[in-house]
Order: C-alpha cells, then structure tokens, then sequence
C-alpha cells in the first residue's frame, strides 16, 4: 500500500490512515468500494469452497 497524501497539510499519510496523523484532516473513506471488495472475497472463497467440499465427501 502507498502511502495517500494530505490534501490538507500535503504529507504522506499512511494509506489505511481515516485522519491524517499531523493536522488531523478526515480523509473519506470509500465504503461501498471496500465493501463490494469484502463481497467479492467472500463470492470467491464460496467458489473454491464448494468444489472442494465436493472432493472432500464425494
Ligand atoms: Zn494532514
């Protein structure tokens, strides 16, 4: 991960940083974009899931 800069005091602030660490700017945080993110984990570990559960008990 890069860090993001500040659009505030223009330092780099770590990028799983929600306030900037020196002057304490809010950066917004994309929810929807991390939560299809977090969805399309899931959808794919379900894919691999399955057929390995299949291999398991058949
Ligand atoms: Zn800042």
């Amino acid at each position: 991960m890069t860090p993001r800069e500040c659009p505030s005091c223009a330092l780099d602030a770590p990028a799983d940083a929600e306030v900037c660490p020196f002057c304490g700017y809010e950066f917004p945080t994309p929810r929807a974009g991390t939560r299809s993110v977090t969805w399309l984990m899931i959808l794919l570990m379900v894919l691999f899931a399955i057929p390995l559960l299949a291999w398991l008990f058949g």
